[in-house]
């Protein structure tokens, strides 16, 4: 999918990504918002590929490390290098790790250390921020 927006995703008003983006999206990806559990399409997609950002399309995830965690939000174990970036979140009186898009910032999701091997680490991520690219396309 071209990017047709005039601005660079890191320079974007709030205007510019509620045109650039769904209204769930937005509400994921701008306003930290979280999808009800069950209703992303990405968590059967099984092909191999890429993960990358809804808002700014910055690889985020390969289908390598995703893996189903029971919760009914998309789940992986390791990002790619450098492709996201973490911090504390202490809404709904928990301190939680909040993971967002390294170059877009938006919000994708948490992280929490009840992950498998190699990482022990969970990444939960919001079908709704994410876009997944099939290999060789
Ligand atoms: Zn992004």
């Amino acid at each position: 999918m071209a990017d047709t927006a005039t601005t660079t995703p890191e320079a974007r008003s709030e205007a510019e990504w509620r045109a650039h983006l769904s209204p769930e999206q937005y509400r994921v990806l701008r306003e930290h918002g979280t999808e009800r559990p069950g209703t992303s399409c990405l968590l059967a997609e099984k092909r191999a590929g890429t993960f990358a950002c809804a808002g700014c399309g910055q690889p985020l995830f390969e289908q390598g490390t995703k893996y189903e965690s029971g919760t009914g939000w998309p789940s992986f174990f390791a990002p790619l290098d450098g492709a996201v970036e973490t911090t504390s979140d202490r809404t709904f009186g928990m301190v939680r790790t909040e993971v967002h898009c390294a170059r877009c910032h938006g919000h994708l999701g948490h992280v929490f250390d009840d992950g498998p091997a190699p990482t022990g680490l969970r990444y939960c991520m919001n079908g709704a921020a994410l876009r997944f690219e099939p290999a060789g396309e």
